[in-house]
C-alpha cells in the first residue's frame, strides 16, 4: 500500500494551491494529489472567466476579502516569475441607473475598507477613455484587475508540486475510507488501489460534500451546480472590449449579472455568464442530465427553499439561457453598438455553490476539519485568484494537525 503524510483530494487549483503551500512550510512531507480525471483543472479551474479580482466585492473581515487582496498580488508576482500569461488590464463596474449609484458607493468603500489599491469613481468621460464603446452614469474603476489562465497555472503549480516530490495521481477516484487497524492512519479506497495517509484534504470542488460525507462528515450544506454560459464576440469585434466590463451587482446573488471579459487568448472577448441550475454536477451543456444527482439536488431542503425564495430570478436566467435576444439586451446595456450577430456560443463552466440546510447560499469560503481530515465544502470566485493563499492557509491547518499527531 502506498503511504503518505497528507493524501490531496482533487487536481483542481485549491488542491495544488495547497500542496504548493504544504511544501513550502514543510518540504520534507511525503504527499499525493488524487485526481479522477487523466488530467488536472478539467472542471472549475479549467471553465471559469480567468479574472484575477482585486478585492473589491467582499464583506470586510471575510475570508474571501481577508484571502482575495493577498491572493491578487500573488497570483499576478507567480505569472511573472514562471512567465505565464498575465495581462493586468482593468476592470470597470458600471452604474446603468441612479438607484445603483448607492450600491456602487458601497461597493468602493468596501473596497478602501479591504484595503484594494487604485480604486476610483469616475464618469461617462473617463469611461469612454477606458472603454470608448461602453457607456453609464458612474463607474468603479479597478486598475489592478487582471487576467490570465488559470489551466495553465495550476499545470505549473502541479509541476512545482512534482519536482518537490509530490505524487500526482491521475485517473484515480477518491471512493471511500476506513480507519488502519495497526497505525490509526486512514486508508482511502481509490480506483487504482488502497493509499494510506495520515492526514486527508478534500479539494474535490463539485464534489467535496459527496467526499466528505464518504469521510463520515456531516456538512449542513449540500453543492448545487449552477451552469455558467458564456457567449464569445466574434474576432472581428474584439475591438468593441478592451478589459474588463461588469455591471453593478445585486448584493442577493453577488455572482448574477453578465459580463464581457477580455481574456488573455488572443484578445478574445467573452460575454457571461449566467447561472442556470445544472442537472448533472460535471454538466457543461444544457442536456447533460445525471438523474441522481438531480435528484439528490432537487430533494434537498435547503435547496427547496432556496428555489421557493429565489424562483423568479431563476426564471429569469433560465429565460437568458435559452433566448439569445434577453441576453443580448442585457449586453447591449454595456455597449450599446453589440449585436446579436457579432456574439457566438462559447463555453460553459459549473460553479460549486454551497447551499446550507436552511435554504441560504453560503457566500464565504468555508472549510471544516476533524482530526485527520480537512474539507474545503465552498470555494467559489474568488477562489482562483486566492488559491496560492487558500493553499497556505490550509497548509497552516494541516500542519498543526500532522504535529498533534
Ligand atoms: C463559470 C465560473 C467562472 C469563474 N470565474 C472565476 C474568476 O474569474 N476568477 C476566480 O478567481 N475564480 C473564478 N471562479 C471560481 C474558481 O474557478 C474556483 O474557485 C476554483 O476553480 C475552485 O477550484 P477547486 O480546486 O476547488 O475545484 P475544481 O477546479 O472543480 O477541482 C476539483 C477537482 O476535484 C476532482 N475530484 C472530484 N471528486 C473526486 C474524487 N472522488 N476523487 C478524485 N478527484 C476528485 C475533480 O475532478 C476536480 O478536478 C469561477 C468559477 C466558475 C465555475
Amino acid at each position: 500500500m502506498r503511504k503518505y503524510d497528507i493524501a490531496i483530494i482533487g487536481g483542481g487549483i485549491i488542491g495544488f494551491g495547497t500542496a504548493l503551500g504544504i511544501q513550502r512550510k514543510n518540504p520534507k512531507l511525503k504527499i499525493c494529489i488524487i485526481e479522477k480525471d487523466d488530467v488536472v483543472s478539467n472542471h472549475q479551474t479549467g471553465h471559469n472567466s480567468g479574472v484575477i479580482h482585486s478585492g473589491i466585492y467582499y464583506k470586510p473581515g471575510s475570508l474571501k476579502a481577508n484571502f482575495c487582496v493577498e491572493g491578487r498580488a500573488s497570483m499576478a508576482e507567480f505569472c511573472q516569475k514562471y512567465n505565464l500569461k498575465y495581462i493586468k488590464c482593468g476592470k470597470i463596474i458600471v452604474a446603468y441607473t441612479e438607484d445603483e449609484i448607492p450600491r456602487l458607493q458601497n461597493l468602493y468603500e468596501r473596497g478602501i475598507a479591504n484595503k484594494v489599491k487604485g480604486l476610483e469613481i469616475i464618469g461617462p468621460e473617463r469611461i469612454k477613455e477606458i472603454e470608448p464603446h461602453a457607456v453609464g452614469l458612474k463607474a468603479l474603476y479597478a486598475p489592478n484587475t487582471g487576467i490570465v489562465d488559470y489551466k495553465e497555472i495550476t499545470e505549473k503549480y502541479a509541476q512545482i508540486s512534482m519536482e518537490n516530490g509530490a505524487d500526482v495521481l491521475l485517473g484515480t477516484s477518491f471512493e471511500s475510507f476506513s480507519d488502519s487497524r495497526d497505525s490509526g492512519d486512514l486508508v482511502l479506497e481509490t480506483s487504482n488501489g488502497e493509499i494510506c495517509s495520515k492526514l486527508t484534504i478534500n479539494c474535490a470542488g463539485l464534489q467535496s460534500d459527496i467526499v466528505a460525507k464518504k469521510m463520515g462528515i456531516n456538512p449542513k450544506l449540500q453543492i448545487i451546480p449552477f451552469r455558467g454560459e458564456y457567449y464569445n464576440l466574434i474576432p472581428e469585434k474584439k475591438d468593441l472590449v478592451k478589459g474588463l466590463i461588469y455591471p453593478v451587482p445585486d448584493p442577493a446573488f453577488p455572482f448574477l449579472g453578465v459580463h464581457f471579459t477580455k481574456t488573455v487568448h488572443n484578445g478574445l472577448v467573452e460575454a457571461g455568464p449566467n447561472a442556470v441550475l445544472a442537472y448533472s454536477r460535471e454538466g457543461y451543456k444544457k442536456t447533460d442530465i445525471n438523474i441522481r444527482e438531480l435528484l439528490s439536488t432537487l430533494s434537498f431542503p435547503g435547496f427547496i427553499k432556496f428555489g421557493l425564495k429565489n424562483w423568479k430570478t431563476g426564471v429569469s436566467e433560465i429565460n437568458r439561457s435559452y433566448r439569445k435576444s434577453v441576453f443580448v439586451k442585457d449586453l447591449q446595456k454595456m455597449i450599446p453598438d453589440v449585436k446579436s450577430e457579432d456574439l457566438e456560443s462559447g463555453g460553459s463552466g459549473v460553479r460549486a455553490q454551497a447551499i446550507g440546510s436552511d435554504g441560504a447560499m453560503i457566500d464565504d469560503f468555508a472549510i471544516e476539519t476533524t482530526d485527520k481530515s480537512i474539507h474545503v465544502l465552498n470555494a467559489p470566485s474568488p477562489g482562483a485568484t486566492s488559491s496560492l493563499v487558500i493553499g497556505n492557509y490550509i497548509a497552516g491547518l494541516a500542519l498543526e494537525k500532522i504535529s498533534l499527531d
